[in-house]
């Protein structure tokens, strides 16, 4: 299917809204019945058509079909954020007694949900370098269900194999979920290397706007229709209308920013290797990355995300870089308009500060939709 049409077509049925080339909001709690027969054959199928907004909205639904297509995915779910999406991925995925294989460093509130909710039902969770497959393998277990994956991962952007782990999974019966918000559908297509659910942040690059909130999970048809008629309906953490709307709106722009974006940030990566203060610039399309074989291999692209370490040796020197900014943002989230910067010493009392602990002199940035040279203004004061 062509992108151009997904993103253009698929799922709008404009004769039904007089032709208006932007869908329409049905900002509805409830549907409304002509006859009892219709009512009883909605009760009997809750995912055959409308009936309440906790469930199926017609909104939703355009986006439910594009976010699926995008993934080469039967169907898709769409969530009120990333973080209820990966909670109603996991937890129709595992019952109590069962063991879930994690990488390392995954997303904040994934690593919550699995050291702190999950174990008071009786199910735990071991940490791997995703790195290596062997490793994966190793913490196989005989009650191993589930293995969640991220990459690449957020901060580190380590990337794991995705083909050599869904092979080790597959026959064994173990569900796996990767978060993909770093790469999107359009640069990663875990689906089609025999991932089973994908999990997308649409906060991030869907939206694209830094405007709304929104999460997906794209999958079989029976998957998402058991994840539908148990978790998702019970934590009602279903997107809203308007805000599905606005990740529609994202969407039709989707290509077109990230192609940018992904330019800019190969012009920052460049600049920031060859700075005196940048001891070392983690990014997946570096030649010398130690993953770049793996990247060019599965990802399309490296978009907006990267992390470098510095050379100041005391916590004042990075804290007067990040306190005078005038372009990029200090601020969590990312996948807007705006660039935005993190340094690893605002995650840390600043008297824990390390200078001999690398990690304490990283810091991430996200490259949005400026001028490449306008952003390395902001640079040269590192
Ligand atoms: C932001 C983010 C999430 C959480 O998404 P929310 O919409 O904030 O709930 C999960 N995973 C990754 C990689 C993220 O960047």
């Amino acid at each position: 299917m062509d992108l151009s049409y997904i993103l253009n077509e698929l799922g709008e049925d404009r004769d039904a809204y007089f032709q208006a080339i932007a869908p329409p909001i049905v900002q509805t709690s409830n549907f409304a019945f002509t006859t009892v027969e219709a009512m009883r054959q909605r009760f009997q199928d809750e995912m055959g058509g409308y009936i309440y907004s906790r469930g199926l909205n017609p909104t939703v639904d355009i986006l439910r079909k594009k976010l699926a297509a995008l993934d080469g995915a039967e169907d898709a779910l769409v969530f009120n954020n990333g973080a209820a999406a990966t909670f109603a991925g996991v937890l129709a995925n595992v019952k109590q007694g069962d063991h879930i294989i994690s990488v390392d460093h995954p997303y904040s509130w994934t690593r919550h949900l699995f050291d702190r909710i999950l174990p008071r039902f009786g199910v735990t969770t071991t940490y791997v370098d995703g790195k290596d497959p062997a490793k994966v393998e190793a913490a196989i277990r005989p009650n191993t269900t589930f293995i969640y994956l991220e990459s690449p991962t957020s901060w580190y952007l380590e990337l794991q194999d995705l083909r050599a782990i869904s092979e080790l999974a597959r026959p064994r019966g173990i569900i796996t979920l990767i978060d993909n918000t770093y790469a999107t559908g359009l640069y990663q297509r875990p689906i089609e290397l025999g991932i089973d659910i994908v999990m997308q942040t649409a906060t991030k690059y869907i939206s694209g706007h830094s405007d709304t909130l929104g999460g997906v999970l794209t999958g079989t048809e029976d998957m998402m229709r058991r994840i539908f008629l148990s978790e998702y309906m019970c934590v009602g953490s279903g997107i809203q209308p308007f805000n599905a709307w606005l990740l529609l709106r994202g969407l039709r722009t989707l290509p077109a920013r990230l192609e940018r974006i992904q330019r800019t940030t190969d012009t920052i990566w460049k600049y920031l290797r060859q700075h005196p203060k940048v001891e070392s610039v983690i990014y997946p399309f570096d030649p010398a990355y130690p993953q770049y074989a793996l990247a060019k291999q599965q990802m399309g692209a490296a978009p907006g995300l990267l992390s470098f370490y510095v050379t100041h040796r005391r916590a004042e020197e990075i804290e007067a870089f990040c306190d005078g900014l005038k372009h990029f943002k200090m601020a969590v989230s990312w996948g807007g308009h705006e660039s935005l910067l993190i340094p690893k010493l605002a995650t840390m009392p600043r008297e824990a500060f390390d200078a001999e602990n690398r990690d304490h002199r990283m810091i991430r940035i996200y490259v949005g939709l400026e001028d490449a040279d306008y952003l390395i203004r902001d640079l040269e004061r590192l």
